[in-house]
């Protein structure tokens, strides 16, 4: 029987609806639509696919259980290499990953994996989670620094090898960006909720409120642990560096995501936020964070808001859906153009920001073209709030209190692949390692971190 072309389309919240609620666009996928779907894996021997998975997942293993209808045996197998699967689901930038190289790309889109990851992790939690088994307890104990995707995967798996794992998060809430960072609309809390219960089913203790660095110190924790998994992401914005930055009006991505996830501005418009948005809101930058800002900000009741990007669209960083779905709520993309300075009125408020249009060059260090400005090409927006989402960089607080941690040129902590950094017993994983990156990047580093930590604390027995 010849593959259907085409993906299988998952129903959303239309447009005009969705821009006025913070409740999730996608509505997943039926159980009929997910084995259609599934069906059109091709079952290939050599699995290209799963190269493409950072944390190794079974790919036509979980599909080919989907298409039978056996939805338990799927969801045993994803859980099988990931503790998070309806947070990957959703988030995952798949188009570059495991759906990148499905073979049924070659004859048209390819299998919807991300797609269907969701759909059984969301049929799973529906039916309620089975309590996973505790393993034999090994009697060792690990601190896990950061709850953020990669510190609960390495929590996870080192809790399924039987050790005993604190987790210490810095808020008052587990899940790092996946909770303070990506919109409701995106990613809702109680999913996240949910796959962070699951993590603590497996014997994981997580203690909240505990800036390591500040309450805690890295040396204190060796006292009473046999190793230290560092995962603290990279939460300090970058500035455009520009006149008129410090006026008020100006944000950086972070605040404005954080402010509206943890004051419940995703309430809105039920719940009176203190989070205000102007009228006019320009976001700079072109990424994941840049959509959801802009976003965000449509939602809060914005009447127009602008992405402000100086390279063009072929170069926008953003996962494909978002770039999507913010076009189709009526972001305004002005590209090829840059942001020279932010002009203020006398009390020190932002009322609009000059611009000049840019061109592009040759390819620059990232292997990106170069963009160029184009001199008399000047022009000024009228805007309100600006946001500046131009990425950011690793938390610098550890790093900063740990003496003798070798340390990377852009203030990550430099580790091998495994994730061992300088010193023995201290491993790191996740965005503070790399820089800023993705989720399912950060999981990954979790899994091979939690390995090391295994065979290191085996090492010394
Ligand atoms: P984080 O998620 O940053 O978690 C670090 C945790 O450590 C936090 O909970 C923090 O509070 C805690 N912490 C920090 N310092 C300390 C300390 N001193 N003591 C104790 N705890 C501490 N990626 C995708 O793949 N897809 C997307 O769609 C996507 N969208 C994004 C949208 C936004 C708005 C943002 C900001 C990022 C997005 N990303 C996306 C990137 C992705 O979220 C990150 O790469 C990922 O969360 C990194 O995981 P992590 O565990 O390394 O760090
Ligand atoms: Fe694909 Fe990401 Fe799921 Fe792996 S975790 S199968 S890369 S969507
Ligand atoms: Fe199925 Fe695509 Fe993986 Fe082949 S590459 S097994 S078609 S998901």
């Amino acid at each position: 029987m010849a593959v259907r072309k085409t993906k299988y389309e998952m129903p959303e919240q239309p447009p005009k609806e969705r821009i006025k609620n913070f409740k999730e666009v996608p509505y997943g996928y039926s159980n009929e639509t997910a084995i259609e779907e599934a069906k059109r894996c091709l079952q290939c021997k050599n699995k290209p696919c799963m190269e493409g998975c950072p944390v190794e997942i079974d790919i036509p293993g979980f599909i080919k259980c989907i298409a039978e209808g056996d939805f338990d045996k799927a969801a045993e197998i994803i859980k099988n290499k990931n503790s998070l699967p309806a947070v990957s689901g959703r988030v995952c930038p798949y188009e570059g990953q495991c759906e990148g190289v499905c073979t049924v790309k070659k004859i048209g889109e390819p299998v919807a994996i991300g797609r269907l990851e969701r759909f059984i992790a969301d049929y799973e939690r529906e039916k309620g989670v089975k309590t996973p088994k505790k393993p034999k307890s090994t009697g060792k104990k690990i601190a896990v620094v950061g709850s953020g995707p990669a510190g609960l995967t390495c929590a996870g798996d080192l809790a399924k090898m039987g050790h005993g794992v604190t987790v210490f998060e810095a808020l008052h809430a587990p899940g790092g960006v996946l909770m303070y960072g990506i919109p409701e609309f995106r990613l809702p809390k109680k999913i996240v909720n949910s796959e962070v219960d699951y993590i603590k089913k497996l014997g994981v203790e997580v203690r909240y409120d505990m800036v390591v660095g500040k309450t805690i110190t890295v040396d204190e924790l060796f006292e009473e642990y046999d190793a230290v998994f560092i995962g603290t992401g990279a939460g300090l914005p970058r500035w455009l560096r520009i006149p008129g930055e410090n006026l008020d009006g100006v944000y950086s991505a972070n605040e404005f995501l954080t402010r509206v996830n943890m004051m419940g501005a995703y309430r809105f418009p039920e719940y009176d936020t203190p989070v205000k948005i102007g009228k006019i809101v320009a976001t700079f930058g072109a990424g994941n964070v840049a959509m959801d800002c802009a976003r965000t900000s449509l939602r809060l009741g914005a009447e127009k808001s602008y992405i402000i990007y100086r390279r063009s669209d072929v170069e926008m960083p953003a996962r494909d859906e978002e770039i999507e779905h913010a076009r189709e709520e009526g972001v305004i993309f002005k590209l090829l153009t840059n942001p020279v300075k932010f002009i203020g009125d006398d009390k020190g408020l932002l009322k609009q920001v000059e611009c000049i249009k840019m061109k592009l060059g040759e390819p620059d260090d990232s292997g990106r073209r170069r963009p160029i400005p184009i001199p008399g090409s000047e022009e000024t927006i009228k805007i309100d709030t600006a946001l500046v989402a131009i990425g950011q960089s690793p938390n610098p607080l550890i790093p900063q209190t740990v003496k003798g941690l070798k340390m990377g040129k852009w203030g990550n902590i430099d580790t091998d692949e495994a994730g061992r950094t300088s010193i023995p017993g201290l491993f790191a994983g996740g965005d503070i390692a790399t820089g800023a990156a993705t989720v399912i990047l950060a999981m990954g580093a979790g899994k091979r971190a939690a390995r090391a930590i295994d065979e290191y604390i085996k090492s010394k027995k």
